[in-house]
């Protein structure tokens, strides 16, 4: 493979449409300082930036005019946590708990990937972001046994015009080991100094809680570089407060530092947090079938600490941030009711709205990867946007309250247009210039060679975990009564042509 480490911008796929682009006539969801809400809005794109924001806008000659009549112009969402690497193994993870995981990744399989299976996994979940409107993804990259690991996956991410955040990680080694390597800080330093304003760097490890705090000089790398820092944390059985306590006691938690998951810490860790104002990037998806713990939001509301949203990992879930904020949503709410229930209350008035969780898909994800230019529609800044329309959907109308809309309705089918840096990459429900055979053919290869590589069984048995001993059937006093169905029913009539008769 060549080495693109240092591509710009320039040199990505995905169409240059014009020096100017304008969605016209859509509900605009600002999600500026005053979420501003604007009905039958233009937004204006000239290259990079969005150039201006009103009804009827004059536009130069040659704009490329995109039609958002009855659809939500919005940001760009931003995942600020997704193995992208993981993708190659789409969906094989579907009924794993984390212990599974760690076994396959960690201890079993995680050393199979070689650099082209980095590069893969990240072409395609690239691909998956811009296609759900996903315009950031933060790859939070632990797969990255060597610097040849790490060119790969960065070439990946250049294949594919989004923006991205490579978060260095290597779970085949300590921290402190990896980060003291030299080709890996070359690797970094030529990351940083590169400036490419669509590729940051991170450095994403965990901290275990061992009282010598090996993780120290792993923490001074960073510090030294100017790197933020990533870290799964609050992950039961595997990270707690002792992590996080460490790391507050050495200084080492700052504004830039993002914890994932979040979900087992104690009432002090949340106040170290919120102390030193880091971000908690919450992946309900994740929380509630992995098995890190409660899915946080509902006490990280009540500590003021700033949330974003992501997916972790297409092994089991999608890249698709719709998902993130309904489940966030219920997961929420399902606890507000249940907390309630046990003290013999009832909710009447919910807490968490649908523009909350909107907004933590779209800015609170720019302030968690330190990106102000990002995550709202206002004036200079980067031209991330996304328009939500798909008049083919009886799931498209009535719009009547567009956060709901976004939280609850729309999926990743109905994202029309994707604009990433002022250049149109999805256009009318379809990514511009994929070359999807390519990403196929290597993730056939991937794939192949880890089935060949581990064997048959061993595949087999990784994708279908043994069931738990078997669950008891508990009785049942109703059992006898027998239900019949009434069977008629009236017809008002039929959309579909003629009326059919229902029996
Ligand atoms: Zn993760």
């Amino acid at each position: 493979m060549t080495d693109t480490g240092n591509a710009s911008a320039a040199d990505r796929t995905g169409s240059v449409s014009g020096e100017s682009v304008v969605f016209r006539g859509g509900t605009v969801l600002t999600m500026d300082d005053e979420h501003g809400v604007l009905a039958d809005a233009d937004v204006l794109v000239t290259r990079d930036r969005i150039a201006a924001v009103g009804q009827h806008l004059p536009v130069p000659d040659g704009t490329t005019e995109i039609d958002s009549a009855g659809g939500i112009v919005m940001p760009g969402m931003i995942d600020t946590h997704r193995h992208m690497w993981q993708s190659a193994m789409r969906g094989y993870g579907a009924d794993w708990t984390l212990t599974q995981y760690f076994v396959w990744y960690y201890l079993e399989h995680g050393r199979d990937f070689r650099p082209e299976d980095v590069f893969a996994g990240n072409m395609l979940s690239a691909l998956e972001s811009l296609e759900a409107g996903v315009t950031t993804t933060v790859d939070w990259s632990h797969g990255l046994q060597s610097v040849d690991h790490a060119e790969a996956a960065v070439e990946g991410l250049a294949a594919v015009p989004g923006r991205f955040v490579l978060a260095y990680g290597n779970i085949q080694a300590g921290p402190w080991e990896w980060t003291a390597r030299p080709e890996v800080q070359g690797f970094l330093r030529r990351l940083r100094d590169a400036g490419d304003d669509m590729l940051g760097v991170q450095l994403a490890f965990d901290v275990t809680g061992d009282p010598s705090f090996p993780e120290k000089a792993a923490f001074e790398v960073a510090r030294e570089l100017g790197l933020p820092v990533t870290t799964h944390a609050g992950v039961w059985g595997a990270t707690n407060d002792d992590g996080i306590r460490l790391m507050h006691e050495n200084g080492f938690m700052t504004p830039e530092t993002v914890y994932v998951h979040a979900a087992s810490l104690s009432a002090d860790s949340y106040q170290r947090i919120a102390a030193t104002g880091g971000t908690i990037s919450v992946s309900t998806e994740s929380e509630q079938s992995a098995g890190q713990g409660y899915p946080p939001t509902w006490q990280v509301r009540r500590h003021n600490i700033p949330v974003a949203l992501s997916m972790d990992t297409s092994v089991w879930w999608s890249g698709d941030l719709f998902s993130a904020m309904r489940s966030t949503l219920g997961a929420d709410r399902s606890r507000e009711h249940l907390e309630a229930h046990a003290k013999g209350a009832t909710v009447t008035h919910t807490r968490l709205r649908a523009e909350q969780v909107v907004e933590w898909a779209t800015r609170g994800g720019a302030r968690a990867i330190g990106r102000d230019d990002l995550g709202s529609i206002e004036i200079g800044k980067k031209a991330d946007l996304i328009l939500i329309k798909n008049d083919d959907s009886p799931v498209s109308f009535p719009l009547l309250n567009p956060y709901g809309h976004v939280a609850f309705q729309a999926q990743r089918g109905d994202v029309h247009t994707v604009v990433v840096d002022g250049k149109v990459v999805k256009q009318a429900h379809r990514l511009v210039g994929a070359d999807l055979g390519r990403v196929r053919a290597a993730i056939g290869a991937t794939v192949d060679h880890l089935r060949s590589t581990m064997g048959e069984p061993s595949w087999l048995a990784g994708m279908n975990p043994d069931l738990p001993a078997a669950e008891e059937v508990l009785d049942n006093p109703y059992t006898y009564t027998d239900y019949k169905s009434a069977s008629t029913r009236t017809a008002r009539g039929t959309v579909f042509g003629e009326p059919r008769s229902h029996g």
